[in-house]
């Protein structure tokens, strides 16, 4: 028992070392002017920063020092990915589920909520749906629903992929044995996600009281099995407003140092998922209070985690409202949801009473769109990097040189072009065309721009899926 309790924490200290957090986050001291420069300065570099520096910016309140922290997450993120936005769009799958979290609208004591998981033909209507509004890339979701098992996924990646022009699917899904894992990979799913919610054990415990996600180490070492498992690329995230989140960003940060020392790749993606109020939620008003992020903070948040793991997609959900996710964007955002619904069925048969939460920005692809153009940034139906090997430790390596940028602005143009293409746009062509053109010149290298201006033109004769 007690040597079970050591390795527990020994296992534990090399992914996130809950001491050193604790001791950290008790300086409550923001940097002066000349420290927090030379933290910047050295995020420049893309080299990420120590969890010493990390609290030092998790402590910095006052809106001059916040300005010099966004302006610089927005100059790494520039160099890293460009002016890019890569869009996606969540495809929920099942809101059956076997836990408790005392957050979610899927908990299983919930008896109010109608309970759904689609078949393969809705799986292949909902992802039309999608690819109709222009999506090539999508996130399946499902809760711990046991007979939404790896036969299920398998079969319902493929029925897209057979079915539909989706390029990349994804997964949101609960922790896996490496073997489920490896059926999964195979079967063409691009990143594993799995949030860890808070990384701070006792909360964890406290939150997640029954089933199988009451246990803290299966759900931190998820990734290490899918790492093992084959998959190259792997999403984590902490569900902001469960807990102090200086501490659990320090812990994400600390968890993606974890896996750069051991599988030589950085989270592909960090998520920044904030609480929203969901029906048959048990979280109470005052702890709601008590660990509230506010948008400042989320600002900061994004920010940091820009700056920390400068490779990682840094993703916004549509539980942020359209005004904030605009801010984000400007701050190291660099992934966006968008149309969001988090109901099965819920692209082709709306209705909200089988929702896992409610969402807060309603606007579907083609307004998100305008309005990142109108920012003076370029949205990204992209999906080349999975498909042609640009991932894990490569992906990592590409990105932390800077030489990502130039891609990821070839191929944004690229599915620009193709979308525009592909819908009517009516008086709103002009806008397209303006922000592509704008993009284009933006490209140094000759022979890049030449590269794109030879695929515009086969899009235009009927070619498509074009790529760098
Ligand atoms: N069931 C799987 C799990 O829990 O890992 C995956 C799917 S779950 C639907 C996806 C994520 O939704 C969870 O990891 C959690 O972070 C988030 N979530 C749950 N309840 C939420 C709420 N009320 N507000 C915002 N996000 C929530
Ligand atoms: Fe189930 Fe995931 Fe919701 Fe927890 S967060 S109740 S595991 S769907």
């Amino acid at each position: 028992m007690l040597g079970g309790l050591i390795y527990f924490r020994e296992g534990l200290k090399m992914i996130i070392n809950e001491e050193k957090i604790l001791g950290l986050i008790e300086c409550r001291n923001a940097p002066d002017r000349k420290e927090l420069l030379s933290i910047l300065n050295r995020a420049e570099r893309l080299c990420g920063l120590e969890p010493e520096e990390v609290v030092k910016l998790l402590n910095v309140t006052e809106p001059e020092q916040l300005s010099l922290i966004y302006e610089r997450a927005d100059s790494v993120k520039k160099r890293v990915f460009g002016e890019r936005v890569v869009l996606f769009a969540p495809l929920y799958l099942s809101n059956h589920c076997v836990n408790s979290c005392m957050y979610c609208g899927f908990r299983s004591p919930n008896r109010e909520l109608p309970r759904k998981r689609l078949n393969e033909k809705e799986i292949v209507e909902e992802a039309r749906a999608l690819e109709e509004m222009g999506f090539k890339r999508l996130l399946l979701v499902v809760g711990e629903d046991p007979l939404a098992d790896v036969d299920y996924l398998v079969k319902a990646i493929r029925a897209i992929y057979r079915e539909t022009d989706i390029r990349i699917v994804h997964l949101n899904a609960p922790p896996m044995d490496v073997s489920a894992l490896r059926e999964l990979k195979k079967a063409g799913y691009g990143v594993f996600q799995v949030f860890q919610e808070t990384y701070h054990r006792p909360t964890y415990e406290h939150l997640h009281p029954a089933g199988p996600k009451s246990n803290y180490m299966w759900r931190i070492t998820a990734m290490d099995r899918a790492l093992s498992a084959g998959f190259e690329d792997v999403g984590i995230g902490a569900l902001l407003g469960l807990y102090d989140y200086r501490f659990d960003v320090l812990a994400t940060v600390m968890h993606s140092a974890y896996l750069y020392r051991n599988y030589g790749t950085h989270a592909h993606t960090i998520s920044i998922p904030r609480i929203r109020p969901a029906k048959g939620a048990l979280l109470t008003q005052k702890r709601l209070e008590q660990y509230r992020v506010t948008d400042e903070e989320l600002k900061k948040i994004t920010a940091i985690y820009r700056l920390s793991v400068p490779t990682a997609g840094v993703v916004v959900s549509t539980r942020e409202g359209a005004r904030l996710r605009r801010e984000l964007l400007r701050v190291g955002a660099s992934q966006m949801s968008a149309g969001s619904r988090t109901d099965p069925g819920g692209y082709r048969q709306g209705g909200k009473t089988l929702e896992q939460f409610s969402t807060d920005d309603k606007r579907g692809l083609l307004e998100v769109m305008l309005d990142i153009m109108e920012e003076g940034r370029l949205p990204s139906l992209c999906a080349t990097c999975y498909r042609v090997g640009r991932v894990g430790s490569r992906f990592t390596s590409i990105t932390s040189q800077g030489l990502m940028k130039g891609f990821c602005q070839a191929n944004a143009i690229i599915t620009l072009k193709e979308y525009m293409l592909d819908r009517e746009l009516n008086g709103l062509k002009g806008l397209f065309d303006e922000a592509l053109q704008r993009a284009l010149e933006e490209i140094k290298e000759e022979r890049v721009k030449r590269y794109v201006v030879e695929k515009l033109r086969e899009l235009e004769e009927g070619r498509r899926d074009l790529y760098l």
